[in-house]
């Protein structure tokens, strides 16, 4: 097996979905006692989130770089990046190492454009869903995104950072996320991209009437395929 790399932490509570995806998709595939090889690079989420306040992407780029290169120093194989947000800067993460980079938005979008979708809603942090990084990647694949109104970022964004981050998972929060993606069916989205790595713990795909795309779930799958490849 390929040993497979991890920039996690963003939040830990995601990270640990990623090791469970990854080990149990081993386990699945592999039979017997077999799970992963993996190297984890796990950040202090409190110092990204600060800098990702003060917009200073120039320091997180100098933070995952590091990271990166530690990753590929221990002999890891690939690199993933476990957070949607922080794929703004995957080109200067890859331009790294030599390394592969396994983009978050090509797995989605490869779940996606296999469901015959094209026009999608994408739920995210702020960053996410305001900024063009993720959106243009999908759009590059052939599939167009649909984000929430305004009040509708601030309540997703919110409920990211003060609740799923801290491990907590309202029910009151978890029907806001579906009335967000509800209207955005009703603006004509055929799917929703849980397109931040805590949304599925509370958002199940399916919730709103519309298919989800898990990118927790999609992007472990992408490192297992990779580790198994
Ligand atoms: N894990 C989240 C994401 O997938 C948000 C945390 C972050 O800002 O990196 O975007």
């Amino acid at each position: 097996m390929k040993k497979i790399g991890l920039i996690g932490g963003m939040s830990w509570e995601s990270t640990a979905l990623y090791y469970q995806h990854i080990n149990r998709e081993v386990s699945r595939r592999r039979g017997g006692l077999h799970s992963a090889p993996l190297h984890l690079v796990s950040l202090d989420f409190q110092e990204i989130a600060d800098l990702q306040k003060q917009g200073d992407w120039a320091r997180m780029t100098e933070i995952l770089q590091t990271a990166a290169r530690q990753l590929a120093n221990s002999g890891a194989e690939a690199v993933l990046i476990c957070t949607n947000t922080m794929h703004r800067i995957a080109p200067q993460v890859q331009a790294a190492t030599d390394l592969p980079l396994l983009h978050i938005a090509d797995a989605t979008a490869d779940a996606v454009l296999a469901a015959g979708l094209s026009q999608v809603a994408l739920l995210g942090t702020r960053f996410t869903m305001e900024q063009a990084f993720m959106r243009d990647h999908l759009a590059a694949r052939g599939i167009q995104c649909l984000v929430p109104d305004e009040p509708g970022r601030a309540e997703v964004h919110r409920i990211i950072f003060e609740e799923l981050c801290r491990g907590q998972v309202l029910d009151a929060s978890r029907q806001s996320l579906i009335a967000q993606v509800q209207q955005l069916a009703a603006r004509g989205a055929q799917g929703v991209i849980l397109g931040c790595t805590e949304l599925t713990m509370s958002l199940q795909p399916g919730d709103g009437g519309l298919p989800g795309f898990d990118t927790t779930a999609l992007h472990a799958m992408a490192a297992v395929d990779f580790c198994l490849s």
